[in-house]
């Protein structure tokens, strides 16, 4: 709950501290149970995050405003921006041309719906992302993320993989206190990938 008053209308940039993040898409090609959207929230902080239609890439660099006024330039939101791919590489191209630092919040499921690697591509413009490894095992994932596409959880191992190959400064995350989330096993998952943990807390958004 928040005693900040909801703003009704959609936002597209929005600021968290020192970051300008960019709400891309409403879409996902997972269901997580924990997902606030899915629960009937659709805002973070103060912002509303429900999309009435997907911005274009002009509206993006627009909503992104100065890079200079920023730590980083954050492809988040309330859905996965890499389902716009074209999009999302399109924009951060055009910010990296403005001496953008760039990261993207993912679920690490771009390699599954676009049917081919796509993490060098990303890893050309974007300095960091942050994947949401979820679970220690797919029947954990699966029970929390709700995946439409099978073979999901390996595919997002494979993504974090191929990102950290590509260059990439990977963190991986998870949700402490989900049932059956062993965060010690999700640490030690990232440590055998060679990137970062990070333990998160439900609610606890940017
Ligand atoms: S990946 Fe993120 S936006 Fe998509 S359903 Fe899960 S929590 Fe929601």
């Amino acid at each position: 709950m928040t005693d900040v008053a909801i703003k009704p209308e959609e936002v597209i940039g929005y600021t968290i501290r020192n970051n300008r993040y960019l709400n891309v898409t409403n879409r996902c090609s997972l269901r997580c149970r924990f997902c606030p959207k899915f629960n009937g929230e659709w805002s973070v902080r103060e912002y509303n995050m429900r999309l009435r239609y997907e911005p274009t890439v002009e509206e993006l660099i627009e909503a992104a405003g100065n890079p200079a006024d920023y730590d980083e330039i954050v492809f988040c939101g309330m859905g996965e921006t890499t389902m716009r791919l074209d999009v999302l590489l399109e924009v951060a191209r055009a910010l990296r041309e403005k001496g953008a630092r760039l990261r993207l919040n993912t679920s690490g499921v771009a390699n599954i719906v676009h049917g081919r690697d796509v993490a060098p591509e990303l890893a050309r413009y974007i300095q960091s992302m942050s994947v949401s490894l979820n679970a220690q095992n797919e029947e954990v994932y699966n029970r929390h993320c709700n995946p439409k596409l099978p073979g999901t959880y390996a595919s997002m191992l494979e993504f974090i993989k191929s990102a950290k190959a590509a260059g990439a400064d990977v963190t991986v995350t998870a949700v402490d206190g989900l049932p059956g989330v062993d965060i010690a096993a999700c640490a030690g998952i990232a440590n055998d990938l060679g990137v970062k943990f990070r333990r998160r807390v439900l609610d606890d958004l940017g």
